[in-house]
This record gives structure tokens, sequence and C-alpha cells, in this order.
């Protein structure tokens, strides 16, 4: 048994299932929680408060999640720091950017970041940018999370 600041966990089995997101929850005292940005935090967090039964809404500005992960093509444009025209463009990778890190590095402890067939997927230990954004979108299916996001916002 755990006491925490904003609620308290009673049991240490699943008492029920997350609304939407199909896991085990933990406690029985329900909040409603606005996580702003899905990014790779935002998402982890979201994933985390729906297994601990709180009802999550993922507010993100852009058009998708992902963060810094969901690549822009403005970023590579002919004025790539916006100096005389500004933009606002959340993401800084660029169309060529492989990932500095290793797979197993950098994918979520019980959703490993495995290579994926299939069109468009990019296998190796150090992949292109994209893959690491269709991992995250491959995360959000498995657990559910695209319901409690609001995109665009
Ligand atoms: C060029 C580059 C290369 C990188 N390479 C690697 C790498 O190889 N390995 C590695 O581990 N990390 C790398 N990183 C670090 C990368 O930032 C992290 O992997 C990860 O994306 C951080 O996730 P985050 O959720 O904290 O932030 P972000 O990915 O930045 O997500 C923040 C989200 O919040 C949204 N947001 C912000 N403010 C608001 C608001 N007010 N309302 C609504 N939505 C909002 C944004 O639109 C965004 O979607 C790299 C970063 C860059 C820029």
């Amino acid at each position: 048994t755990h006491q925490g600041k904003q609620s308290v966990v009673t049991v240490d089995q699943p008492i029920g299932m997350a609304a939407g997101g199909g896991e085990p929850v933990l406690q029985s005292k329900t909040k409603s929680v606005c996580v702003v940005g899905g990014g790779v935090a935002g998402l982890a967090a979201a994933r985390e408060l729906r297994r601990e039964g709180h009802a999550v809404t993922v507010m993100e500005q852009s058009g998708d999640v992902g963060g810094q992960w969901l690549y822009d093509p403005r970023t590579d444009a002919a004025d790539p720091l916006g100096a005389a025209a500004p933009v606002r463009v959340p993401s800084s990778i660029y169309a060529c950017l492989r990932l500095i890190s290793p797979r197993e590095a950098m994918g979520f402890s019980d959703f490993q970041f495995f290579p994926t067939d299939g069109e468009g997927r990019d296998p190796r230990r150090f992949p292109v940018h994209r893959e690491l954004h269709c991992y995250l979108k491959d995360f959000c299916d498995a657990f559910g999370l695209m319901d409690a996001v609001r995109l665009n916002t």
C-alpha cells in the first residue's frame, strides 16, 4: 500500500481496466488530467496516468503526435533558421537525420523499439528519424492512446 499526495493507492493488484487503454489499473481514485504535448514524454506520461486509472487528455499543438520526431519539411527550406521569414516549427529534425542513440536505448522499457517489417520502415540500429515516429505511432496504437489526444490545439 502506498500513500500519495494526490491519490491513495490501496491495492497492489489490478482492480479494473483503464478507460480506452485496455490495461489493468492500480488505484480507485480517478482524476481528469491534461498532458500538454504529445512528444515522447507526453505520450509516456499519458500511458502511465491511464494505467493508474486517470482520465487523460493530451493537448498537442501540431497535426500529429511525435514531438521532435514529427518531421516538418519547413526545417529544410531555403531559410532554415527563419531569419528572413520566421516560422514556428516545433521540430528541429532535418531530412537526412539519423538517430544518435541505438534502438535499445530509445524504446520504452516494456515496449521495445524492435525492427519491424513494413513499407517505409528502417530496420537499422541507428535508423532515420521517420522510424522513431513510426515507433511512437505504434506505441499509441498498442495502448489506445490516440483517442485521448487532441491535435492542433
Ligand atoms: C535534431 C535532434 C536530434 C535528436 N536525436 C536524438 C537521438 O538520437 N536520441 C535521443 O534519445 N534523443 C534525440 N533527440 C532529443 C529529442 O528531443 C528527444 O528524443 C524527445 O523528442 C524529447 O521528447 P519530449 O516529449 O520531451 O519533447 P518534444 O519531442 O519536443 O515534444 C514536445 C511536444 O509538446 C508540444 N507542445 C509544446 N508546447 C505546447 C503547447 N503549449 N500546447 C500544445 N502542445 C505543445 C510540441 O508540439 C511537441 O509535440 C534529438 C533532438 C533533436 C532536436
